[in-house]
């Protein structure tokens, strides 16, 4: 990504202003140029257990990893699994509190605090660039943990302006991939799109005995999503129910952790590639299948 990314912003500079600099600052000032226009990728993150956001493992380690390799975004839009709402809001608080929204956790996890600016003007930028829905301000949610258990390891200064998106539960999945697509513009001012959800997430089968024993429907829910994902069956993707059945309800009994993937899959246009990381399960019951669209 580095290496073309540079090669295109080559173009931006004149070869004369070039010589007259020398080859390290030359370097220097492409990737200033490079980070106030890079057009951003678009995220679905497996966000699992709130612990994954103290705890030093596999998934909370490739969150910090991607904090350090993707470019610095001017504001991130987070779509978690965890704001429902009727109707569909756009978070304008300018301090959005840290919301510990779970229970029976260590006292650790409640201490943490993600201090993060809000972003009032891309809030407000949303609203006008989504026709798909009547979309409403909210300025009485902060950041839920679907938001920051990612965001901490990913971006532990906080420093960068956070706003998040509801989702309406009462909604099918063509009004979330609609509004989706119409978000897309927002990566071109410099926005990271996060969707925080789970491919597959049915708590009450959790194997909580430490094993991780992926039941037969997980395994099939995950691979058919995949496979639509990989070959941009979007219409396979949202009548997802009506094909996979007894597998879709196992898969989520509730579907809220499912709905940000719908955002994230709107996002991917002509050319644009998606990769998968985090391809493991947890707990038997929750997929941490995690993809950049790019
Ligand atoms: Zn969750």
């Amino acid at each position: 990504m580095q290496r073309r990314n540079f090669i295109k912003a080559g173009g931006l500079l004149a070869a004369s202003q070039l010589m007259n600099m020398s080859a390290l600052s030359a370097l220097k000032a492409l990737e200033n140029n490079l980070h106030a226009t890079q057009r951003m990728p678009a995220l679905f993150i497996g966000h699992g257990s709130p612990m994954n956001a103290i705890t030093d493992n596999t998934w909370h380690r490739s969150w910090q990893e991607l904090g350090k390799q993707l470019p610095r975004p001017q504001a991130i839009l987070s779509i978690s699994a965890h704001w429902i709402t009727k109707g569909t809001k756009v978070a304008t608080n300018a301090h959005p509190e840290t919301i510990h929204d779970f229970g029976g956790f260590p006292k650790a996890l409640f201490d943490q605090q993600y201090p993060a600016p809000g972003s009032p003007e891309m809030a407000a930028l949303t609203k006008e660039l989504v026709t798909a829905s009547h979309i409403q301000g909210d300025d009485t949610w902060g950041l839920d943990h679907g938001t920051w258990s990612v965001l901490l390891p990913m971006y532990p200064a906080a420093d960068i302006p956070v706003f998040q998106l509801s989702l309406d539960y009462y909604q099918p999945p063509s009004y979330h991939y609609e509004i989706g697509k119409q978000l897309n513009k927002l990566r071109d001012k410099g926005v990271l799109i996060i969707g925080s959800g789970n491919l597959v997430h049915n708590l009450r089968e959790i194997q909580w005995d430490g094993s991780n024993n992926v039941y037969d429907w997980a395994r099939e829910f995950d691979t058919r999503f995949t496979d639509w994902i990989k070959a941009g069956d979007h219409k396979s993707i949202m009548d997802y129910q009506k094909i996979l059945g007894k597998t879709a309800q196992m898969a989520h009994p509730t579907y809220d952790h499912l709905l940000p993937l719908f955002y994230i899959i709107g996002q991917q246009q002509h050319r644009e590639e998606i990769k998968f990381f985090n391809e493991q399960f947890d707990m038997g019951s929750v997929s941490m299948k995690s993809f950049i669209v790019n």
